[in-house]
């Protein structure tokens, strides 16, 4: 395959701004799908996971295969939701260029402003798509006015809008001076037309504007414009691409998808001004020891290198999607995943249409394929060469820094829940999910309400299980401030049989570790062949803190004695001594309580601003900085997660729903002492 006949895209866009409608009508038009899907119907073909059918929006990433001219595009639907940013920057991570669609009559909105600031965090060359213009009060140019002031993008219109008596009827082209107009019955259907009379001048004078911005940058078109000569249309496509590519224009279009007006163009630009996989930088990463300055080019002589972006569980086995960054890949292959240093075998490689799928022999570099057969891989992990490796990225999730209790309606339906959840957990590595096996009740862990109310709604609407729930709550954690020690001895007769274990730990704090290390001061005190039981015992002894039963973390637990009874000696005896032991060290400390801090960056138009910062002192935030952004003020800080419920709802009302913010979870701090009660924690 040439490389350079590839693109790999996403679409991206405010939420309802038309970006499941823009994907299906480009799968339509390049013959992959002959039929419309139609959002409002509950029919599109990206869209398949039952739930966003029902909510009409995409939260899990498909990747589609298309041909375009002789290209092969692959189309990646990116989650519109700004709740979903680890998977947006998933997609964002593998992607090669971007579409961002936005409303003809709304112009850019707060979530467009969200999904331009990650393209611009991963440096994704993007077109932009002003949907809608059917719409009564669509303005084009001020829909790319609007591009410019509040993203401040580098936008210039590529197009012109021919508007009819009802909406727009196609557009012209500014480089080649072309129009073309599409058939009423919306079949899509177009002819050329010329410039109208009375747009003459207009496009005239945009496409001096888009000349003398591509001049900007260009020798030779500066010296034609100078010289009043017509620069040749090969060298302005030329340039507007290497402009593209550069990220230092956005080629906007327009139309309005829903009608079939101004979609192949799209296509068109695509090839025309989105790069191929070959036309970016190499990618760089470290060994797995940790050594940087690793390098890969995209070329199939080079040792393998991919990216799983995207995980789905599905009635067919498991498929992994990954970005192939550099080398070969074929099944039967033996690849190395260097987080969890295990060797995944490829069992087949899958080109995927939403949910059908072609078998393939290999693939190269540049490509985006599902595999299966993969055992250990999670999103986000590196694939790679098994005497070459490189890590990519290194991931890291989040702790999870919300939660709830959920319990099955009926107790028919516990095994339902609980193959149901760990589907969904396998999926989803920012999800945690715990049964008590007791209760039959399970505490699901995730990064925001949100998330949680997803979980909720896919566990009843895709895999049929009532659930009763509780109410959300921040994941708290204890952690040691002051170091104890604890022994536990077992020696009795059990069922006829001697059961003997004794254990000394010491517990100490360790801030910043994370969860419980574990360390042995090695003088043999507990037999080698009960370690494995009490390193057990005491992880999961530390699952339940002393003061509140929050997970313990910030602490090491160091084993410092034992005692071994011959022919005495048990398992049982050995992980009960442990248990015991740790539970006397962990009263002995003084433990503190940890709760979720998440760091914050909230962009709002000036005049809102002094409203936000009085609600945000309310909320005990602690505010680091505030920018100024040409009309917009960026408040960036941190705050306790325990005050940020239903936020999302709170900052637009306050801003009119002008202002964007993300929230990202950044350590955990101590709580206050005269907080506790008001939370309703219950010291024990
Ligand atoms: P997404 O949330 O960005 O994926 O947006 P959708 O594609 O789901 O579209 C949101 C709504 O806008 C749906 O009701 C669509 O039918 C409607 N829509 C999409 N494109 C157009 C268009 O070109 N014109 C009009 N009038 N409505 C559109
Ligand atoms: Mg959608």
């Amino acid at each position: 395959m040439d490389l350079a006949k590839l693109r790999n895209i996403g679409v991206v866009a405010h939420i309802d701004a038309g970006k499941t409608t823009v994907s299906e009508r480009i799968l339509f038009f390049s013959g992959v799908e002959h039929r419309f899907g139609q959002v409002d119907e509950g029919t599109t073909v990206l869209d398949w996971m039952p739930e966003e059918r029902e909510r009409g929006i995409t939260i899990t990433a498909a990747a589609t295969r298309l041909d375009w001219r002789g290209f092969a595009v692959n189309l990646i639907d990116t989650p519109g939701h700004v709740d979903f940013t680890v998977e947006v920057e998933r997609c964002m991570r593998v992607l090669d260029g971007a579409i961002l669609v936005i409303d003809a009559v709304a112009g850019v909105q707060a979530q467009s402003e969200t999904v331009w600031r990650q393209i611009r965090r991963h440096g994704v060359p993007a077109l932009a798509f002003v949907n809608k213009c059917d719409r009564p009060g669509a303005d084009f140019l001020a829909a790319v006015a609007s591009l410019r002031e509040r993203l401040d993008a580098p936008a210039v219109a590529l197009q012109v809008p021919l508007m009819g008596e009802v909406g727009v009827r196609g557009a012209v082209d500014l480089l080649t001076r072309r129009g073309r107009e599409y058939a009423a019955d919306g079949s899509g259907e177009w002819v050329e037309v010329g410039v109208p009379e009375e747009l003459a001048d207009e496009v005239e004078i945009l496409r001096s504007d888009l000349v003398e911005s591509l001049a900007e940058e260009d020798e030779e078109l500066l010296a034609e414009v100078l010289e009043d000569r017509e620069p040749a249309l090969e060298g302005l496509v030329a340039a507007l691409r290497r402009r593209t590519i550069a990220g230092s224009l956005v080629p906007v279009l327009c139309g309005a998808a829903l009608r079939n007006v101004g979609v192949q163009p799209v296509l068109d630009a695509v090839v025309d001004y989105l790069p191929s996989p070959a036309e970016l930088p190499a990618v760089e990463g470290c060994r797995p020891d940790g050594t940087p300055g690793e390098v890969r080019h995209p070329r199939a002589d080079e040792p393998l290198s991919a990216l799983a972006f995207k995980l789905h569980a599905d009635t067919h086995g498991d498929l992994t999607f990954v970005r192939i960054y550099s080398g070969t890949l074929a099944p039967g292959d033996q690849i190395l995943n260097p987080r969890t240093r295990k060797i995944e075998r490829v069992a087949r490689l899958l080109r995927m249409h939403a949910d059908a799928r072609l078998a393939l022999d290999s693939v190269g570099p540049g490509e985006i394929v599902a595999l299966t057969g993969l055992k250990t891989t999670a999103t986000g992990d590196t694939l790679t060469d098994r005497s070459s490796p490189i890590l990519l990225e290194s991931t890291g999730f989040p702790e999870p820094v919300i939660s709830m209790m959920l319990e099955p309606r009926s107790s028919g339906d516990r095994d339902k829940l609980r193959s149901a959840l760990q589907r969904l957990e396998h999926e989803d590595p920012t999800l945690g999910v715990c049964e008590d096996e007791e209760t039959g009740q399970w505490e699901v862990a995730g990064m925001g309400e949100l998330h949680l109310e997803v979980v909720l709604h896919r566990l009843e609407s895709e895999h049929r299980v009532e659930v009763g729930r509780g109410q959300p709550r921040v994941a708290y954690r204890e952690a040691p401030r002051r170091a104890g020690c604890g022994s536990g001895r077992i020696d009795r007769v059990l069922g006829g049989k001697d059961i003997f274990g004794e254990v000394e730990v010491e517990l100490a704090p360790a801030p910043g570790v994370g969860s419980i290390r574990l360390e042995w001061a090695d003088d043999g005190a507990v037999p080698r062949a009960f370690r494995e039981g009490v390193a057990e015992a005491l992880l999961l002894g530390g699952q339940v803190g002393p003061r509140f039963g929050f997970p313990l973390v910030d602490g090491v637990v160091r084993v410092v004695g034992g005692g071994s009874r011959q022919g005495k000696d048990s398992e049982l005896g050995f992980r009960q001594a442990a248990a015991v032991a740790l539970r006397t060290a962990m009263g002995e400390a003084r433990v503190a309580l940890l709760e979720p801090v998440m760091s914050f960056e909230i962009e709002s138009p000036a005049e809102f601003v002094s409203g936000i910062i009085a609600d945000l002192n309310g909320r005990r935030a602690d505010m680091s900085d505030l920018l100024v952004q040409g009309q917009d003020r960026l408040v960036v800080g941190r705050v306790p997660l325990a005050h940020m419920f239903g936020y999302s709802t709170a900052v637009r009302s306050l801003s009119q729903g002008r202002a964007s913010f993300s929230m990202e979870p950044s350590g955990f701090a101590e709580v206050p002492a005269e907080e506790l009660e008001a939370r309703g924690l219950v010291w024990h």
